[in-house]
């Protein structure tokens, strides 16, 4: 994946997930998809927010931080995501949102309009 903005790699190289039994929709505080793969969310999980972005794994995001908006960044013990994007590229452009708190599937979405996926 890639910053659309400034074409810097944003991910670890991923696979397409074919076998959707890999991923976990049940049990909060956990990661969604595993290591190394990516998927489109066709709406089967928070489908208001994130139907048509990327869903990746939180530890396959690189060369990305938090956003400089502190007010992006709530969550109980780690980010819930809600306030709008809180991930951006090292030059600060907003690529997507980490999910990491206790009750959500962890996952990071990436905004479809924001990176570019062609492998
Ligand atoms: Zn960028």
């Amino acid at each position: 994946m890639f910053c659309k903005t400034c074409n810097v790699v944003i991910s670890k190289n991923l696979d397409f997930l074919k076998d959707t039994t890999k991923l976990n929709k049940v049990v909060y505080g956990k990661d969604y998809i595993p290591e190394g793969f990516y998927i489109l969310n066709d709406g089967e999980i928070y489908p208001d927010r994130l139907k048509g972005w990327i869903l990746i794994n939180v530890k396959d995001l690189i060369n990305s931080k938090y956003h400089y908006d502190k007010h992006r960044l709530n969550g109980c013990c780690g980010k819930d995501g809600l306030d709008g994007n809180n991930k951006v590229c090292l030059s600060n452009h907003e690529i997507g949102t980490e999910m990491s708190d206790c009750w959500e599937l962890h996952l990071v979405a990436l905004d479809p309009n924001l990176v570019e996926y062609s492998f």
